[in-house]
């Protein structure tokens, strides 16, 4: 703890704040918004997609299987696209719509929110809870907050282990679980996991929104004036008073806002929305959702508290279509639809032909040059597949191979190779065009380069 000279403490513990339950449209779209997030994440890796597990990151085989797909370390340029795009649709919807990644979709107001539920069910309402903690420890209060930790910890570990399974055949997790035969780094993760969980959405909860997350930091800078925002209509609303519904606000030089404090009771990071945007705003709208209730209560038109911009608070006129707006727009299009386009165009096969480093060439009987190779070659789909090997510009090569050119689903072979070509298709080095397409699905096809030695006579 810090001191100054006076011995006044300069540390200021962070007061507990007990969210109110809120109802209304964006309260719902929250809902729906964890039900959906939430049911991703824990259904996910429970579901198989041509035999493997849909989303899986298979770090020690260097392989991510997402949707059917199988991602292998050439393709990583995709995942590197992927996460540009997820950074690029940052901008563009904060620039757009402002915080609605933090309101609505970010893990920590998701997951703080199924702890709040939880703690709403087992220890009641704003005021409940409140009382609880204010209340000397009795049967009750052990109860009461001995079930919520269970169920947090339940919860917790649930989600460490799901995390995991994210990167562990999950199946087999569960198994290794249930025999308690997990190994060290599953165990760690899963504690490490499930414990950041507990610890971000059971306690730290908006703390971590004011003092963690980088994000909270920046997007001003993506602001301008007619980026949507939460705003409290000061002009509408001021001067504030306590006032019985019958009264007339014009007549008693009352502005809007009645002064319940309502908005501030319901925002899970303890502001209050009358003072002005603030950076600690997450822009949940369950200040909107309450004070559009009181509006309705006192009938006055709603949206006191509304999304709105800087520019239409000064009554001026707003621009949806800016240039910032147009740049990330065409950003994104650009890199989605290139993602797209690699994705759905990418060949699942991959070949190298390297020469023998031993005999720069051999002659065989009957005047015919033998050049020896290694064919290194994967198949990089889900499915099996034979391949045809050709070579393109020169049909005057025998192409003779140490096995059948037949691989399982991602298999990858090292296969012997010997191109044998008469005496009379040329000198030096001959350029072939060797192509390997799948006889199953002749999308599948690869032209590999390679060079073929031949003897030179001098004199002829
Ligand atoms: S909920 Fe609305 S009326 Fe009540 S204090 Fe907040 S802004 Fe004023
Ligand atoms: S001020 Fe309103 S929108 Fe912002 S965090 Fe609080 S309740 Fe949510």
């Amino acid at each position: 703890m810090t001191e100054q000279a006076s011995g006044e403490s300069l540390y200021r513990k962070e007061p507990k704040i007990y969210p109110r339950q809120v109802t209304g449209r964006f309260a719902r779209l929250r809902v729906v918004a964890v039900w959906v997030l939430l049911g991703l994440f824990y259904l996910l890796p429970w579901i198989r997609i041509a035999g493997k597990q849909s989303v899986l990151f298979d770090l020690p085989a260097r392989k991510f299987y997402i949707l059917g797909m199988t991602f292998w370390p050439q393709d990583f340029v995709y995942l590197a696209l992927l996460l540009i795009t997820a950074g690029l649709s940052l901008f563009f919807f904060t620039a757009l719509a402002g915080r609605l990644w933090c309101g609505f979709a970010c893990p920590q107001t998701v997951w703080t929110e199924v702890f709040i539920w939880i703690e709403r069910w087992v220890e009641g309402e704003r005021q409940k809870r409140m009382k609880l903690d204010a209340a000397p420890w009795n049967a009750e209060k052990i109860l009461r907050k001995s079930t919520k930790q269970f169920l947090w910890i339940v919860f917790a570990a649930w989600t460490g282990f799901t995390f995991v399974g994210f990167f562990t055949p999950i199946r087999e997790l569960g198994a290794n679980v249930l025999s308690l035969s997990m190994g060290p780094w599953e165990t760690f993760w899963t504690i490490f996991y499930a414990f950041a969980t507990y610890g971000n959405a059971g306690y730290l909860r908006e703390q971590v929104c004011k003092y963690m997350c980088p994000y909270a930091r920046f997007q001003s800078a993506m602001f301008d004036k007619d980026t949507l925002i939460i705003s409290y209509d000061s002009e509408r609303g001021e001067p504030r008073g306590g006032r019985r519904k019958s009264l007339d606000p014009q007549e008693a030089g009352l502005g809007d806002c009645i002064n319940c404090t309502l908005c501030v009771q319901v925002c899970p990071t303890g502001i209050d929305i009358r003072d002005g945007l603030q950076y600690e705003c997450i822009a949940c709208a369950a200040c909107i959702d309450v004070c559009d209730q009181v509006m309705d209560k006192m009938e006055y038109p709603r949206g006191l508290v509304r999304y709105t911009t800087e520019h239409s608070l000064k009554h001026k006129t707003g621009h949806v279509i800016r240039p910032r707006i147009i740049v990330y727009g065409l950003l994104l299009l650009v890199i989605i639809s290139g993602t797209l386009w690699g994705m759905t165009h990418r060949v699942p096969l991959r070949a190298d032909l390297i020469r023998d480093r031993n005999a720069l060439y051999r002659e065989l009987p009957g005047d015919v040059v033998e050049n020896v190779y290694t064919l290194k070659i994967t198949n990089m789909d889900n499915a099996p597949h034979r391949y045809d090997m050709l070579v393109l510009n020169n049909d005057s090569v025998d192409i003779d191979l140490s096995r059948p050119l037949e691989l399982g689903p991602e298999e990858v072979a090292g296969i012997s190779v010997r191109l044998r070509l008469p005496k009379s298709a040329g000198q030096g080095v001959q350029h072939l065009d060797i192509q390997l397409q799948a006889s199953d699905d002749p999308s599948i096809r690869k032209v590999i380069k390679a060079k073929a030695m031949m003897p030179i006579e001098f004199g002829k």
